[in-house]
C-alpha cells in the first residue's frame, strides 16, 4: 500500500501524522511511504530523517493526496484537503464529526473511508488514541499554572514546591481521570501540596493505593470542591462527562472566595470548561483575569510540545495504521473491533452512531 502524510495546515498545529519512525516501520512492512516536504519540520523532523527512513518526500499536498492509498494526519482534513479526497481512500486522523456537519457532508460526498482516532477504543473501555493527548495536557497543566503563578503574570507570586520555612502552593485537581492523574503527579513532583477530587470512588480508590504517598484524594461533593478551591493557589480542572459539556464546577461567585491572584487552569475547556469565568484562549495569549483570579484556558494545550505529542501520537496510531495497511482496512477491522469503533464514514454513508445522531443522518 502507498502512506502519505501531508503537512498539516489548520493554523498553530504543528504535530505531523506520522514519524520517521513510523515511516520506517511501514517501509520495513513493505508499504511505499509518501511524505509532503516540511511536514514533520514544526515537530522537529526534517525531510531528511523520513528520507533516511526509506520514504519518499513530495513537493505538495496535491500529491500527496494523489499519490495515497492511505492518507494519515493529525487534525481533521481541512476543505482543501477534503476536495481531494476521493472514492475508495482511507482516511486515519483526528475527526471530532459530531459538531461538524460541513467536514461530515465533504467526506460522505468524497467516498472515502474514514477512521476516526478519537473513536478507537480499547479492551479496558479507554480510548487509546485520545489518552496520549490527556496524558501531554496533564503534564502541561502544573508547568502552566506555575507560569501563571508568577507575578510578572498576574498570579499570586508562589513558588509550587515552597523553600525551607516556606510552604507549598497548595494545588487542586478536579477529575483524577487521564488528565488528572498526570497533572497531580507532576504537580507533586515540583513539592505543591496536592489533593485529587473525584466523583468516582473506584477511581479514588485506585489513586490512593498507586499515589497515596504522593498526593491526597478527596470526594468531588459541592461542599468539599468548594472548601478545597478556596484555599488553593492553583486549581487544574480535568473532568470528563463522555459525549456531553463539562459541568460547571466553580462559579463566578466562587471567584471571591479564592485568593487574589490563584490561578484556575480548565484543561476541560475543550469540552466547554468546568469554570464558569473560562474562556478557550490560544497559546499566543492563554491567560486571562477575572475578579482577581488568573485563567488558563489553550484548547489545544498539547500543540506546545509538538514534537512530543507528536512522537506520543505516533507511539499510539502506529499498529493500528500498520494493520490497515498490511490487511487493508475491511480485514483490519473485521479482526479488530476495537478498530471497527473507529470507522465514521464509508463509502458516502456514515457509519458511527452518536455523529448521526448529533447530525440527523441516517446510519
Ligand atoms: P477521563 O475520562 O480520563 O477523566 C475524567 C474524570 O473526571 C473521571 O475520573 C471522572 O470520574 C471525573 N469526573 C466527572 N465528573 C466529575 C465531577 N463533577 N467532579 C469531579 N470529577 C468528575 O478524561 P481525561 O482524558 O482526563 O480528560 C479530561 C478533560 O481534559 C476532557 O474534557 C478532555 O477533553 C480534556 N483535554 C483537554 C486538552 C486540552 O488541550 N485542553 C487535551 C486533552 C484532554
Amino acid at each position: 500500500m502507498i502512506i502519505g502524510c501531508p503537512k498539516e495546515i489548520k493554523p498553530q498545529e504543528f504535530r505531523v501524522g506520522m514519524t520517521p519512525i513510523a515511516a520506517h516501520e511501514a517501509v520495513a512492512h513493505g508499504h511505499k511511504v509518501v511524505i509532503e516536504t516540511q511536514a514533520g519540520v514544526g515537530a522537529g523532523f526534517p525531510d531528511e530523517d523520513y528520507i533516511a527512513a526509506g520514504a519518499e518526500i513530495l513537493g505538495t499536498a496535491a500529491e500527496v493526496f494523489k499519490t495515497a492509498d492511505m492518507i494519515v494526519k493529525v487534525k481533521e482534513p481541512q476543505a482543501i484537503e477534503r476536495k481531494m479526497l476521493r472514492e475508495g481512500q482511507v482516511l486515519f486522523t483526528y475527526l471530532h464529526l459530531a459538531p461538524d456537519p460541513e467536514q461530515t457532508k465533504d467526506l460522505l460526498t468524497s467516498g472515502c473511508t474514514a477512521i476516526a482516532y478519537e473513536t478507537v477504543t480499547d479492551a479496558n473501555g479507554g480510548l487509546p488514541l485520545l489518552a496520549p493527548m490527556s496524558e501531554v495536557a496533564g503534564k502541561l497543566a502544573p508547568q502552566v499554572g506555575a507560569w501563571t503563578l508568577q507575578k510578572a503574570n498576574g498570579g499570586r507570586g508562589v513558588l509550587m514546591g515552597g523553600v525551607p520555612g516556606v510552604g507549598p502552593a497548595r494545588v487542586v485537581v478536579i477529575g483524577g481521570g487521564v488528565v488528572g492523574t498526570h497533572a497531580a503527579r507532576v504537580a507533586a513532583g515540583m513539592g505543591a501540596d496536592v489533593t485529587v477530587l473525584d466523583r468516582s470512588l473506584a477511581r479514588l480508590r485506585y489513586l490512593d493505593d498507586v499515589f497515596g504517598r504522593d498526593f491526597k484524594t478527596s470526594y468531588a461533593s459541592a461542599g468539599n470542591t468548594k472548601e478545597l478551591v478556596y484555599a488553593a493557589d492553583m486549581v487544574v480542572g480535568a473532568v470528563l462527562i463522555p459525549g456531553a459539556a463539562a459541568p460547571k464546577l466553580v462559579s463566578r461567585a466562587d471567584l471571591s472566595q479564592m485568593k487574589p491572584g490563584a490561578a484556575l487552569v480548565d484543561v476541560a475547556i475543550d469540552q466547554g470548561g468546568c469554570f464558569e469565568t473560562s474562556h478557550a484562549t490560544t497559546h499566543q495569549d492563554p491567560i486571562y483575569e477575572v475578579d482577581g483570579i488568573m485563567h488558563y484556558c489553550v484548547a489545544n494545550m498539547p500543540g506546545a510540545v509538538a514534537r512530543t505529542s507528536t512522537i506520543a501520537l505516533g507511539n499510539a496510531t502506529m499498529p493500528f495504521m500498520l494493520a490497515l495497511a498490511d490487511k487493508g482496512w475491511k480485514q483490519a477491522c473485521a479482526d479488530d473491533p476495537h478498530l471497527l469503533n473507529g470507522l465514521n464514514v464509508h463509502a458516502g454513508q456514515l457509519t458511527y452512531y452518536a455523529v448521526g445522531e448529533a447530525l440527523g443522518i441516517d446510519v
